[in-house]
């Protein structure tokens, strides 16, 4: 018979094998493994700068003293690249974060892991200038988990058009010391110092850092043709110019 079978199998189980005299062990020895990984920053307030085509020039002068390694630039990221995270378990993100970032040194690619991982510094609105600040870097030319990496990051107001500019520090990696946060904390008030000092600076802004929408993506900027990923935004995060809207 064709179903034969399957009778056969929906029949109760066998009488199971006889149990082995030996007892289950109650904890079966397990070999542990672990990775603690120690992100930490820390930012300032946001100091107003007046707004002008000199404002984001300023920005890597407000390393000087501070820097002990080439000062460098990392511009906002257009809309193509809205989805970057430096997540490597997610390959869209990740290949799109590589295609922007991969020009960068390795300090500033460290830098940025750490800071957006603990969303310090957002590159849908944020300008951000960075270089190593304290500690050591390995044969590659990464940082160590105790190098403090870091500078200023910049945003424009949505309400004045004003450029604020804030101190951004941050560190980690497979390892943490206690120490670091204090050099972190002297380091951040003197780039909040420098910030402060600058010819434009107009004062502390109690400002709100602004929350870019998920979505189409914003405007192109009729300046500068950077398409911002950033839906709300009034002027362009890359030039500073005003979004013109149909
Ligand atoms: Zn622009």
């Amino acid at each position: 018979m064709p179903l034969e079978f399957l009778k056969r199998r929906t029949r109760p189980e066998a009488v199971p094998p006889p149990v082995a005299s030996a007892p289950l062990p109650e904890e079966v020895s397990a070999q542990e493994y672990q990775l603690r990984l120690y992100y930490q920053g820390k930012t300032s307030e946001g100091v107003r700068i007046q707004a002008g085509p000199q404002a984001l020039n300023e920005l890597p002068s407000m390393l000087v003293g501070l820097a002990r390694s080439e000062i460098e630039v990392v511009e906002p990221l257009p809309i193509e690249f809205s989805e970057a995270t430096p997540v490597i378990s997610r390959p869209s993100e990740a290949m799109q974060w590589l295609n922007a970032h991969h020009v960068h040194s390795p300090i500033t690619r460290h830098a940025l892991v750490v800071l957006e991982s603990i969303d310090a510094v957002d590159l849908a609105f944020d300008t951000f200038v960075c270089a190593l600040l304290d500690g050591e870097t390995d044969t590659s030319g990464y940082p160590e988990y105790n190098a403090i990496v870091g500078g200023v990051a910049s945003h424009w107001d949505e309400a004045t058009g004003d450029m604020i500019v804030r101190a951004v520090v941050g560190w980690g990696g497979k390892g943490v010391r206690g120490d670091t946060d204090r050099a972190a904390a002297r380091l951040l008030a003197g780039l909040f110092t420098n910030i402060l000092a600058n010819q434009h600076s107009l004062g502390v802004a109690r400002v709100e850092r602004p929350v870019p929408a998920a979505g189409r993506g914003g405007l192109v900027c009729a300046h500068c043709g950077f398409a911002s990923a950033h839906e709300r935004a009034f002027y362009c995060p890359k030039c500073g110019m005003r979004l013109l809207r149909g």
